[in-house]
């Protein structure tokens, strides 16, 4: 944290990043404060030199109680409840605010369809009404993926605390902790837009419990600071996107049994021919992906697979993508996935319920397990005992395809895989309306990850807008047949 002040600089002429670290050429110390600046070529080194002090201290704060560390880049508490019998003294309000863990399902959304009749209890006082509508009723708004990644936030965010012994202010946060947990992630060579997501998360569970921690529009200055300081003057990073011939290549990679390899090319194609966000890969699961139930109208064959996302509004239909089959054996999305599930036993199990009623569409499924799941020791886990894969993970198994078909990765990010998609889609002249189907945009935000450079010509025999009717299922598995693969 502190930098090494004496320590010998040396001058390495490739910058790893196009922040503003990278323009300094020597360890310098920032003159009255505690901290140093150095070398892009030492992120790495530096980036763990970070991370063995905080979770030293962590240790220390904790009285050297073993704790577990989820794979985050700061280092993170993996369950908060280890800390409970340091909030003993802590009001009640204030413990759960720090200790409550809003991934887990609420008992309302548990209670299976069944209507809602609330029995009070004649206890019951303001502050317990209060814990319930907090507990119970406002983490429903946040979808499960967004309430998971706020947690892993929040959870930063309170080992953060810990390492300073400053727990017992988490909550309600104070402004200088909170300033002090930006220059904290700042420390851990986050890009600007993962650090605002973060700080986001604090303001959130702030809020929830009711403190205002920052004032209207200052969340505003801040994230133009945070920006200005790590991109400055230098030229943003590029966007990176996947290609097709990314694809290509990665599809016909020699897997020779390696399921985690054999996993991840399915990863960059299912997320790029998907338009898929990291989360939507994360979330998956098995039972989600469905092949050979959509059939052509005219020709009466199969047209590929589906990956369910969500339930549209009051309706067991599931918003889903579409993946059609390919021309080629060896680079078909549809056959490389059901290669990959076979060999990783990943099946729908009996008696799953995730599509069967309206209480089960979208809702995670425990029989089936994650599409995507971590293989410990290279296999898969038994049933029941699968992980899904973090972000962190989802992230690195692209970066690993792009080193083995040696492309330059160091611009990908984790928008690349549903950049590249759409932006493949509306070179091939997919329509808007096909696009926002694939890619599940309710808005016009699919545009900003387009690239700006493409005509949009039509693609032949692709209607522009929904024809009367609506789409039939041969449009829909337009957008994915422009990968040519
Ligand atoms: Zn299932």
């Amino acid at each position: 944290m502190a930098g090494r002040g004496g320590a010998a600089a040396t001058v390495d002429p490739q910058p790893q990043r196009a922040m503003s670290y990278a323009t300094v050429t020597a360890t310098a110390r920032i003159p009255g404060t505690m901290f140093a600046i150095t070398h892009a070529s030492k992120a790495a080194e530096v980036l763990q030199a970070n991370q063995q002090q905080l979770k030293t201290k962590v240790s220390v704060a904790l009285g050297g109680v073993p704790v577990q560390w989820s794979d985050a880049r700061s280092p993170c508490l993996k369950d908060l409840r280890v800390l409970t019998s340091h909030l003993q003294n802590l009001e009640i309000t204030r413990r759960e605010a720090i200790l409550f863990d809003q991934t887990q399902t609420t008992a309302l959304e548990g209670r299976q369809g069944a209507q809602l009749v609330l029995m009070s209890s004649y206890e019951a006082d303001v502050a317990s009404l209060a814990a319930f509508f907090t507990g119970h009723v406002l983490p429903v708004r946040l979808k499960a993926e967004s309430r998971s990644e706020y947690h892993r936030a929040w959870r930063s965010f309170v080992t953060y605390c810990v390492a300073f012994n400053e727990l017992p202010n988490a909550f309600p946060t104070t402004v200088p902790l909170f300033q002090g947990y930006i220059a904290h992630l700042m420390m851990y060579q986050y890009a600007p837009a993962t650090i605002i997501k973060h700080i986001s998360a604090v303001i959130a569970r702030n809020r929830d419990y009711g403190h205002i921690l920052l004032q209207r529009g200052e969340l505003t200055r801040y994230c133009e600071s945070i920006k200005k300081s790590l991109i400055g003057g230098v030229a943003q990073r590029t966007r990176f996107r996947l290609f097709p011939e990314h694809l290509q290549k990665f599809a016909q990679l020699q897997c020779h049994g390696d399921l985690v390899l054999e996993r991840n090319v399915c990863i960059a194609m299912v997320g790029t021919v998907g338009a898929c966000r990291k989360s939507e890969i994360m979330g998956a699961d098995v039972c989600d992906w469905v092949e050979g139930r959509d059939y052509d109208s005219r020709r009466g064959q199969p047209l590929g697979a589906s990956l369910n996302i969500r339930a549209q509004k009051n309706s067991l239909v599931p918003k889903s993508k579409k993946f059609a089959y390919g021309g080629a054996p060896e680079t078909c999305v549809v056959l490389k996935m059901r290669m990959y599930m076979e060999r990783a036993a990943l099946r729908v199990q009996p008696g799953c319920q995730k599509w069967a009623s309206p209480q089960g569409a979208g809702v995670k499924c425990r029989l089936c397990g994650p599409l995507f799941p971590s293989f410990p020791f290279g296999k898969p886990a038994a049933l029941g005992a699968r992980q899904g894969l973090s972000k962190h993970t989802v992230g690195a198994a692209v970066t690993d395809l792009l080193e083995r078909i040696q492309a330059d990765h160091k611009h990908y990010t984790s928008k690349s895989m549903r950049q590249g998609g759409l932006s493949t889609a509306k070179r091939a002249g997919i329509p808007k309306a096909l696009r926002m189907a694939q890619s599940g945009h309710r808005s016009q935000a699919h545009k900003i990850y387009e690239s700006d450079s493409s005509s949009g010509d039509e693609a032949p025999g692709v209607p522009r807008a929904a024809p009367q009717g609506g789409w039939k299922l041969e449009d829909l598995y337009q957008f994915s047949r422009q990968f040519g693969l």
